[in-house]
């Protein structure tokens, strides 16, 4: 404990609380000192602590700043804190650089982040319809004199004086998005200087010097942020450089940060506390994203709350606690346990949760430090098509993604991302790749795809397949469309559509049986102001079979919108079959084949989880790929993660299935609707795990040695059943988790 390393072999197992004393008047800052902290930290059995050096009022929690006053009345003095974490074998983090800063406003106005109207831009949450007033927390530009005058120094110093195992650059935020986009008069003024125009305040995606703004603030970002790291480096050299992501938020710009900035980064902190409001495969795939994108076997610390929902001061369930943060490790992560200064006082319980969660990490440690995933599937992750093709919707890009490897791993085989600029080093790693809505792909990319199915890799593509090349043209054709086999002749873009499965009765009965001859795509709006359909959700992409191999065929429906039940709402019926209009394609090519869909499976399955979309990826990859090397039998709601370490199999398995949890969907306005009678918002959390029985690991291991197996957590032997080249380890049980070890018999 107490060793921080750049090297993943010698690094521990991070098990993280974060602290934040975080309200303008310190309301429990009195009360808090660093033997308080860490005292609360080892009975949690954490070895990590991250705490705010510097807070985003613009106080620090250290005697004789140069920089910024003290915090007025917080007893916290983070070289105490040093010293007794040191001490008792703690690391510490600290947060610096949060580009809220209600100091450096009240004294430099000019320096904050202002949107094209003038207004400031700000981190808190100000009513949609109300003026920003003297705002706690306006966001400082890190293109003002503050960089050098503040940011830089502040890092510098508090390194110097708290010499922490890393520093965090916290909510550094500079947004590209028009709306929360910089127009002070040193943004203004350097694009000028730079680019010899004025910087566009007009929403134009098809004007260049929008896109040169939008690429340029990415740049500065990453350019301030070197600029922090070069000065933490130069007062401590082993400082870990970390940088606070929101994988699910945020637009998902920190994601394209992460990836821009890799080289630059030691860690991520993937703040995605947002399991009480969405379902748990959204904070796995924030986990395994950010991984992806940092690249390098980096860590990713990814955040749970101790709290509940928006409420600080009360306590999250124990078992939202527990598979919170279980649900981050199975996934790759570190755990971070965030809670701030209220809870601490007013409602500690979950504390107790953690401390049950926390030391049974620790000793699994063996298990959890030096693994790697084990490589199957991968879903390609593309920050060209994120930002160049979905930059208005980023939403739909992620539903696209978040579904597809939702489906694969809901049938429990392994799935990994995958950045387009990996693709070239790793995708031999994998058996399958999945590209959902990869609609901006480069020449030198398709090749490489082109290639990888030669050599027998699995491509499964859906939608806008690579329509857009990286300069903003159109292809006008699919990616690798001479190999799928297809002509690519537009969109049918209305509102709905429907794959027509009954294609011929050789298909239908090899592919499809018990399934619906058609099913529909498309949705009603949310938002439901002018248009009645979710915006892109329904779009059909119009390919023309040439020599592919037809799996399903397209149909219009019969009206724009269904005239039964909540007539105006309703999924209209079926009409024409359109003979010209393939929605499945398989074509082999060398020693592998492409699968090609031409509608949002994922987004539906995102949005829906109505199992035909899931059987519609499944039933195909099934047939024609490759079989998982490992794979988990077991209900949809129990996550399944594997890793290797050395000859070793190590397959987490997380039983999300719950007495309940109630998450209701707004059903949005209509000139229908009357005042709801139904409360529209319900987040009831977690709180009772039903076991599940007979859960079944099937292992490929040819003509190998036999293999024992065994549960880390309760130490206990599980049968396992050779039967020719595959072993089956049966589960009678899985309570809340199970760590099974499988490993040869010597
Ligand atoms: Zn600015």
């Amino acid at each position: 404990m107490g060793c921080w390393s750049l090297s993943s072999r010698e690094r521990p197992f991070y098990r993280v609380i974060q602290f934040n004393i975080e309200d303008p008047y310190g309301f429990y800052a009195d009360r808090i000192n660093a033997l308080s902290l860490v005292e609360m930290a080892l009975r949690a059995h954490a070895n990590t602590l991250i705490v705010f050096a510097r807070d985003p009022w613009g106080r620090v929690f250290y005697r004789d700043s140069n920089v910024y006053p003290r915090h007025p009345n917080a007893l916290l003095d983070l070289e105490e804190l040093r010293l007794v974490t040191k001490r008792r074998g703690l690391n510490l983090i600290i947060m610096v650089c949060h580009t809220a800063n209600r100091f450096i406003y009240r004294k430099h106005p000019e320096y904050a982040q202002r949107n094209r109207d003038g207004e400031v831009i700000v981190l808190e949450h100000f009513p949609v319809a109300g003026r920003v007033v003297d705002p706690h927390w306006p966001q400082i530009c890190p293109n003002s004199p503050a960089l050098e005058e503040y940011f830089v120094p502040e890092a510098r110093e508090a390194t110097d004086r708290i010499r922490p195992e890393g520093v965090l650059l916290d909510s550094f935020r500079y947004m590209p998005d028009p709306p929360k986009a910089c127009y002070c008069k040193y943004c203004r003024s350097r694009f000028r200087r730079e680019y010899g125009v004025d910087l566009p305040e007009a929403v134009n995606e098809e004007d260049p010097t929008f896109r040169l703004a939008w690429e340029w603030r990415y740049r500065v970002t990453i350019e301030a942020m070197s600029r922090i790291r070069d000065a933490v480096r130069r007062e401590k050299g082993d400082t870990l450089f970390l940088y606070n992501s929101h994988p699910v938020g945020w637009a998902g710009r920190g994601n394209i940060v992460v990836e821009k900035a890799r080289s630059i980064l030691d860690g991520v902190f993937a703040e995605a506390s947002e399991f009480d409001i969405v379902d748990y495969p959204l904070i796995v795939m924030a986990t395994k994203l950010t991984r992806a994108l940092l690249g390098a076997g980096k860590p990713v610390f990814v955040s749970r709350n101790l709290f509940y929902t928006l409420r600080t001061t009360q306590s999250a369930t124990r078992i939202a606690v527990k598979q919170g943060v279980r649900s981050i490790v199975a996934a790759g992560g570190y755990p971070v346990a965030t809670i701030f200064s209220s809870q601490f006082f007013e409602d500690p319980r979950a504390l107790d949760y953690l401390t049950e969660v926390y030391s049974e990490l620790e000793r699994l440690e063996e298990y959890l430090v030096d693994v790697e995933p084990v490589r199957y599937a991968a879903t390609v992750f593309s920050s060209d098509t994120h930002d160049k093709y979905f930059w208005e919707r980023p939403d739909m890009y992620l539903a696209e993604l978040e579904g597809l490897t939702r489906i694969l791993a809901s049938s429990h085989m392994p799935v990994e991302f995958l950045s387009t600029v990996d693709l070239e080093l790793k995708s031999k790693d994998y058996s399958v790749l999945v590209l959902p809505s990869l609609a901006v792909i480069g020449s030198r990319e398709e090749k490489l795809l082109e290639g990888y199915v030669e050599r027998g890799g699995v491509l499964l593509a859906t939608a806008e397949f690579g329509i857009m090349e990286p300069d903003h043209t159109y292809r006008h054709s699919l990616a690798l469309e001479n190999i799928i086999g297809v002509t690519f002749e537009g969109f049918l873009r209305m509102g709905y559509s429907y794959l027509h499965l009954n294609v011929s009765p050789t298909v239908y009965n090899e592919y499809w049986r018990g399934l619906p001859e058609s099913i529909v795509f498309g949705d009603q709006s949310i938002r439901f102001e002018r248009g009645r359909t979710e915006k892109m959700l329904g779009d059909l992409v119009r390919v023309k079979p040439v020599t592919a191999k037809i799996l399903a065929l397209t149909r219009t429906p019969k009206a724009r919108y269904g005239f039964e039940y909540a007539l105006g709402k309703t999924t209209p019926p079926p009409d024409s079959t359109l003979e010209k209009a393939a929605g499945i394609v398989m074509a082999e090519h060398g020693r592998g084949l492409i699968l090609y869909y031409a509608v949002r499976v994922g987004a539906h399955y995102s949005r829906l989880g109505h199992p035909d979309y899931a059987e519609l990826i499944l039933r195909t990859l099934n047939k024609h790929a490759p079989k998982p090397p490992i794979r988990v039998y077991a209900p949809e709601t129990v996550q399944a993660e594997f890793y290797r370490k050395g000859d070793r199999l190590i397959v987490h398995l997380v039983n999300h299935t719950y007495n309940q949890r109630i998450l209701t969907a707004p059903t949005g306005p209509s000139k229908q609707s009357l005042p709801p009678f139904i409360p529209p918002y319900s987040v009831h959390p977690p709180r009772t795990v039903i076991p599940i029985t007979n859960i079944s690991i099937v292992l490929s291991t040819g003509n190998r040695e036999d293999y024992i197996a065994y549960d880390a957590i309760s130490n206990q032997r599980i049968d396992v059943a050779k039967e020719g080249s595959t072993s089956t380890i049966k589960l009678r049980q899985l309570n809340e988790y199970a760590l099974v070890v499988i490993e040869p018999k010597h």
